[in-house]
């Protein structure tokens, strides 16, 4: 994708008039957004380095290809609202990271119960310093503060917990067949099309502001597959249509993570175990454990504990493995 100044709040501001699919003529778009015919023209050429494809009818205007329906506050609170969680949710255009943003934000005000939900992240992490690429239109990009009592090592199994919400969601949305990777990935058919980031920071004992990345392939365009070193794929592999519509998608989604969350914040991962091992994708099949001085564990995948820990069978013997230091491959 094209560099970070390219999609501006302007860009954003056309691109968002030419959502609807219709043509647009420059006027109307110098008009309603303050600048010149010129510059418009300027800022959507640039867009169309993106990623963003326009049709340009002589004389009439612009009109965007493959139109995106972007993500819309108002959108998202109405499909919400059956549901009534009290959460604070904002949409930016773009940010760095929707995490980052929060955690910066945590250290002078409360985050808890405020989503921030952007159209683009130009700089997403996965754990341990990895990337997270994310497109602008194309993918769910979104942080959640939640407050906890207690401390860290009762927080163990929230990134599995949150797994189980996703699941939930995708089902409800109408994705079916997407499935956990442990600790935190979402996978189809054993592509990435999904992941959780979980950081957490307070007392050791508690109370624990925890913040919940979690970042979803809606349609990611090959240009931005070839960043990824593993196989991948996107919601719109598994229904075009429905893909479309992110605020609802993210609705559905906001709507099981704080159900969850709640009876996580009494109870912990135990009540959500079984659940998690049936959307396992790799539940009782051979794995490896890659682990961090490169050496390589294999067994069969008996389930994860109470923690959230993975258990392995490793010849009659079981073995306990911890996330944050290791990566799951098929056997
Ligand atoms: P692994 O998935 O290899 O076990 P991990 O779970 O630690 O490792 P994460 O930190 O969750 O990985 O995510 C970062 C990794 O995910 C990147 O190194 C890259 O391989 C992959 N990745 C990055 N962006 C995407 C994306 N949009 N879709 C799918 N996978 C991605």
């Amino acid at each position: 994708m094209a560099a970070t100044s390219v999609l501006s709040p302007l860009g954003f501001a056309l691109l968002r008039r030419l959502s609807d699919g219709k043509l647009h003529s420059g006027e109307a778009l110098a008009a309603a957004t303050g600048v010149t015919r010129a510059r418009v023209s300027q800022i959507l050429s640039a867009s169309e380095a993106a990623g963003f494809t326009l049709e340009r009818v002589r004389g009439v205007g612009y009109r965007l290809v493959d139109p995106v329906p972007f993500l819309d506050r108002d959108a998202i609170v109405a499909a919400l609202r059956a549901t009534a969680p009290r959460l604070k949710i904002e949409v930016a255009d773009s940010v760095d990271s929707t995490s980052t943003e929060l955690l910066r934000r945590a250290a002078r005000q409360a985050v808890d119960r405020q989503v921030l939900v952007a159209e683009w992240q130009t700089a997403g992490r996965g754990r341990r310093g990895r990337k997270w690429t994310a497109v602008a239109g194309g993918s769910l990009t979104f942080s959640l503060g939640w407050r906890f009592e207690q401390g860290a090592g009762f927080l163990a199994g929230l990134s599995l917990a949150v797994g189980v919400a996703l699941g939930r969601a995708l089902d409800a949305a109408g994705f079916k067949d997407v499935q956990l990777k442990w600790p935190n990935d979402l996978v189809h058919r054993h592509c990435k099309i999904g992941g959780i980031l979980i950081e957490i920071s307070g007392d050791a004992l508690g109370p624990a502001l925890a913040i919940i990345g979690v970042g979803l392939n809606v349609r990611l365009p090959s240009t931005a597959r070839r960043d990824i070193a593993q196989p991948v794929t996107d919601l719109a592999a598994i229904d075009k249509e429905r893909a479309l519509d992110r605020n609802r998608l993210l609705a559905f989604i906001l709507a099981e993570l704080y159900q969850l969350l709640e009876r996580y914040a009494r109870e912990g991962f135990a009540p959500f175990v079984a659940e998690w091992q049936r959307r396992h994708a790799l539940q009782k099949k051979p794995v490896r454990v890659l682990l961090p001085d490169g050496s390589v564990a294999a067994g069969d995948v008996v389930g994860v504990d109470a923690s959230g820990a993975l258990v392995l069978d490793q010849r009659g013997r079981r073995v306990r493995f911890v996330s944050g230091e290791v990566s799951l491959r098929r056997g």
